[in-house]
């Protein structure tokens, strides 16, 4: 633990069992990417140059034609929607987010309206697009989808993430098929999807990526597809994009990274990830109250996850209770807990160092033993930690 950083400057050394999230640093960054980071913070290069080399390695590994790389994939929809606004006139860029034109909708599925940390459908209005919804939470329809489109629109947004409403909704390929029948492109947010073709092969005219997600880049965002839009995209650097700018160790990172994903060696991480599972199974498995379920992932990445479920009156201790014990502990472990009024949570094998797996099998255990030791059910009101759930972020820095 000695020659970990987060110690020797007063950080907690979390261990993250709870996917990619931004609030703990995203993911662990591959050496290749680390490495590229390294070699060319020292030098001066041509920024427009490394983004056509950029380009050329994304379209490589997206199928698409073009793409570049820019702070985040909130920042790659941003100027993806900018761009399909605002077309390659350099002074509607300048004049963002105010909108010079009418043609500025932006069609997004209700049920798709997210928080990843922030709405998707600012991500939208901070471009200058007006936000048209389809549909209900639960149901879109082709006749929705058809009605909303006028020559107002200028694109509209599809969303892949387990966040977003699960069944009743327009698919990909309905999607793209409404949009294109009336010269509508299609943005797909990807941000957390390992699949880097699928998106645009299916119709998408943009696909964009987190680099810092399952691709174990730099904090980044990737943006791929159709030249003209890409480019568009692009020229908005010289606009809102400027905020959301990248330099050149984020470019050549997620470079790196791209390329190291081609060569991973994706069936012996699942293999590993799997033995996490299992470890993790069988420490739980028999303990009064808890049932540990291993599920794929929702959006078919290749991914398993384990579905802990806590039934309070038999293992003393709610869901939530034991996820705050356990980010609460030495060392501190964050579990995937946004479905945790349901009374379970995940633990996402996906972001482990080697022997991490065994530490959170233990603390697991010690949680669990403790409660059951306890003659009160360890019951804390959920509404407690709704109420109090911003009160760090408040109060920050102190
Ligand atoms: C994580 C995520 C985002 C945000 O990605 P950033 O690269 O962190 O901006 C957007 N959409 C979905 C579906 C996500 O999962």
């Amino acid at each position: 633990m000695s020659d970990d950083i987060r110690t020797t400057i007063g950080l907690r050394p979390v261990i993250n069992v709870s996917g990619t999230m931004t609030s703990l640093g995203a993911s662990i960054v591959v050496p290749e990417a680390i490495a590229a980071m390294s070699s060319i913070l020292p030098q001066f290069v041509e920024i427009n140059d490394l983004q056509r080399k950029a380009s050329a390695v994304i379209a490589r590994l997206t199928g698409g034609e073009a793409g570049f790389v820019t702070a985040s994939c909130s920042a790659g929809i941003s100027l993806a929607v900018a761009g399909a606004i605002t077309g390659n006139d350099l002074l509607a860029i300048e004049r963002l987010p105010e909108v010079t034109t009418t043609k500025n909708e932006v069609l997004l599925q209700m049920g798709h309206v997210v928080s990843y940390g922030a709405p998707v459908d600012q991500a939208i209005r901070l471009a200058g697009g007006k936000v048209v919804f389809v549909g209900q939470a639960t149901s879109a329809h082709r006749f929705h989808m058809e009605n909303a489109i006028t020559e107002n629109t200028a694109a509209a947004v599809y969303v892949v993430s387990h966040h977003v409403v699960d069944y009743g909704l327009l698919n990909l390929k309905e999607f793209v098929e409404i949009a294109h029948a009336r010269g509508v492109p299609v943005i797909v947010d990807a941000a957390s999807e390992y699949d880097l073709r699928i998106f645009l092969e299916q119709g998408a005219d943009i696909a964009i990526y987190s680099g810092h997600k399952f691709l174990g880049g730099p904090t980044s965002g990737i943006v791929a597809g159709k030249k003209e839009l890409v480019r568009n995209a692009f020229l908005q650097n010289m606009g809102i994009g400027r905020g959301m700018k990248v330099g050149k160790e984020s470019i050549f990172g997620a470079m790196a990274a791209l390329e190291a994903w081609e060569k991973r060696d994706h069936a012996g991480i699942r293999e590993r990830e799997t033995s996490y599972l299992n470890l993790w199974k069988q420490t739980l498995d028999g303990r009064p109250g808890v049932t540990a379920l291993i599920e794929p992932d929702p959006t078919d990445n290749p991914l398993d996850r384990m579905r802990v479920i806590i039934t309070a009156q038999d293992a003393h201790i709610t869901a939530w209770d034991l996820a705050d014990a356990l980010a609460r502990g030495t060392p501190p472990i964050v579990v995937r807990d946004h479905e945790v009024e349901h009374h379970y949570f995940y633990l996402d094998p996906c972001n482990l160092h080697p022997g991490q797996e065994k530490i959170v099998a233990s603390r697991l255990g010690e949680e669990l033993d403790k409660a059951r030791a306890s003659n009160e059910i360890i019951a804390t009101p959920l509404e407690n930690r709704s109420k109090h759930r911003f009160d760090g972020a408040l109060r920050w820095p102190d």
